[in-house]
């Protein structure tokens, strides 16, 4: 059985018509760049979030430069963050023209941990961009505390983490501001780019309205050098209508989780993801640990079960970042995982037949006559802390 590892299309099904009126109703309006549908859209966003403000821009990735922007970091600061995320989180930074220095990430949960940012902190640090990577939210109590002792900002990336929840705090409104991606394949997708900055201050939301429509003040009246970052008012009604079935998507994508990691916990050659204790998670990726994890992703793909690896190479040692001359071995729990992570097909209209389809895929795998090289070895626990 073919088993995609997102369906777009299936969900697009259950919505398609409240989505077509909705894009009418755009075109009637002719609301096409910001407008009506977008300041609705953030109302409606910075409500579930449970924050001030929300503001619609272009990308995920402009949501955190713009964060950065608003908190005037750039050329001469460092923004700490951790290596095992999208590239978006460090170029974001360094398009400010900050430098981002990585930390190396906890070993079970894979998450940035306050005990490794305060090592890192320089007199040059601005800001912690802290991701709650898969949908899982980073614990962010002693992160603030590290900050606030040291007069840092902090912007979550929350781009795979809407909804998610760390003792009723959603994602996005504990730091000084909240990023979100609305790229068609994550939790909250638009038809098209999208992203938001969530914040409570009043002024940071205003600077960043400014700053994304070229500066203005008020039109044709320049009092910054912006850009142009606007959300598109087919994306905002597109998301508006998306919004409210969030919570029942995530947990949806929680429930397959669960299913997942009860079929797997006992197969011995992968660990499946650690559970969170006082969060909701919202399983972005659903994400397994396998020492042998290159042929189980290529067994799975010859069964035709979609499967993706997040990330293939941490970002300090990708090319782009070559010039920070970070080797292998400076961050090695993150570079261990980026060699054990396989993400599993995960999206709210996953079936019943297909997880069981994905689930017997690995134990077929796991079940192989065994190699002599010794690729069934249990998957190195990663222990290593700097
Ligand atoms: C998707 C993503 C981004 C970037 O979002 P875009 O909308 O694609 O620009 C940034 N950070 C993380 C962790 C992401 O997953």
């Amino acid at each position: 059985m073919n088993v995609p590892f997102v369906d777009l299309k299936a969900q697009y099904e259950t919505i398609r018509f409240e989505v077509a009126a909705a894009i009418q109703r755009v075109m009637e309006a002719t609301a096409f760049a910001g407008g009506a549908f977008v300041a609705q859209f953030e109302r409606e966003f910075a409500d579930f979030c449970g924050t001030g403000h929300a503001v619609g821009v272009g990308s995920g990735t402009a949501a955190l430069w713009h964060a950065l922007q608003a908190f005037d970091i750039g050329k001469g600061d460092e923004v700490i963050t951790v290596p095992n995320t999208f590239i978006a989180t460090a170029e974001a930074i360094s398009l400010t023209g900050a430098e981002p220095v990585f930390v190396d990430v906890d070993p079970k949960s894979l998450l940035m941990t306050a005990d490794n940012i305060e090592g890192a902190v320089t007199p040059k640090t601005k800001a912690i961009i802290p991701v709650h990577l898969f949908g899982r939210m980073v614990d962010m109590d002693p992160i603030m505390a590290v900050a606030r002792r040291h007069h840092l900002y902090v912007i979550e990336d929350a781009c795979q983490a809407h909804g998610a929840s760390s003792r009723g705090r959603r994602a996005g409104s504990i730091g000084d501001a909240g990023c979100f991606s609305f790229y068609p394949g994550k939790n909250l997708g638009a038809y098209g780019e999208g992203g938001a900055v969530v914040v409570n201050s009043n002024e940071v939301a205003g600077r960043i309205r400014m700053l994304r429509d070229h500066g203005q003040s008020e039109k044709y009246y320049h009092t910054a050098i912006g850009w142009n970052d606007r959300m598109d008012g087919i994306q905002a009604a597109v998301l508006s209508v998306k919004l409210k079935y969030l919570e029942r998507w995530n947990a949806l994508r929680r429930k397959h989780a669960r299913i997942y990691s009860s079929l797997l916990s006992t197969v011995e050659a992968v660990r499946v993801p650690p559970e969170g204790a006082e969060e909701e998670q919202v399983f972005h990726v659903y994400a397994l640990r396998a020492s042998s994890r290159d042929e189980l992703l290529q067994y799975l793909s010859s069964r035709g079960i979609g499967c993706a690896i997040h990330y293939p190479v941490p970002i300090h040692l990708q090319k782009a970042y070559e010039f920070l001359s970070l080797r292998a071995g400076t961050l090695p729990v993150a570079e261990q995982s980026a060699k054990e992570l396989i993400s599993l097909p995960m999206f709210a209209e996953l079936r019943g037949d297909q997880i069981r389809a994905v689930v017997r895929g690995v134990r077929d795998f796991c079940s192989r006559p065994k190699e002599r090289d010794g690729t069934m070895r249990l998957p190195s626990v990663a222990n290593a802390r700097p």
